[in-house]
């Protein structure tokens, strides 16, 4: 599937916010968004009027970014949401929490979502152990996710696990960096999720 390969900096430029897609710079005064440098573009620095359809389309566009999901894929979660018995806004951040990619990264086997997306469509994952390369895969309440044992000594996951110490590891998740497991308790509330979107703004833009 396509998938944006572009300067990942400029994405937070243009959100005005941490995506937190680079790892160690990202806590780092080399980031762009700490410099305070203006969104990307001849009129970075222009005064926008923020319309509510801009609003809305920001929000929609932080929050695929964040994921690192396309348009096609994130306009699907949002049908699948809407006919959900849930909040639709609740449901579409739990139906992206609940993709591999983003477990992996969440449990800290990963650096970034980028990192993590890439670890798994290499095949360095297990799901129930079952190999899975696909990064979307949904994971369920019960599922165990470990890197495969021919990959625990692949110097990048090392690498990543160790800068993973002190990172926080969201309570729906019960990781193990030791043994490079994790275990999905259960899919998070949407207080447990600390992504800063409004996702209200989403469920209005696509619903007009
Ligand atoms: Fe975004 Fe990280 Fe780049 Fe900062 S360093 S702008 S958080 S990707």
């Amino acid at each position: 599937m396509a998938r944006y390969t572009g300067p990942v900096c400029r994405l937070c430029r243009r959100e005005k916010t941490k995506l937190f897609l680079k790892g160690t710079r990202c806590e780092s005064p080399k980031c762009p968004i700490e410099k305070g440098r203006p969104p990307p573009g001849q009129h970075g620095r222009a005064r926008v009027r923020e319309s509510e359809y801009l609003l809305q389309l920001r929000e929609k566009q932080k929050a695929k970014r964040f994921y690192g999901v396309l348009e096609k894929q994130f306009r699907g979660y949002y049908e699948e949401a809407a006919t959900s018995k849930g909040v639709t806004g609740e449901e579409l951040m739990r139906i992206c929490e609940s993709r591999l990619d983003n477990v992996v990264y969440r449990a800290g086997l990963a650096m970034n979502r980028p990192m993590s997306r890439q670890l798994v469509s290499h095949g360095h994952l297990q799901v129930n152990d079952r190999k899975v390369d696909i990064p979307s895969y949904r994971v369920k309440p019960g599922d165990v996710v470990a890197v495969r044992s021919r990959s625990k000594s692949f110097a990048r996951i090392i690498e990543n696990t160790t800068y993973a110490e002190g990172r926080m590891i969201p309570d729906w998740l019960a990781s193990n960096l030791r043994e490079m497991t994790v275990e999905v308790r259960a899919l998070p509330e949407r207080d447990q999720i600390d992504v800063p979107v409004q996702e209200q703004l989403i469920v209005e833009y696509y619903s007009k």
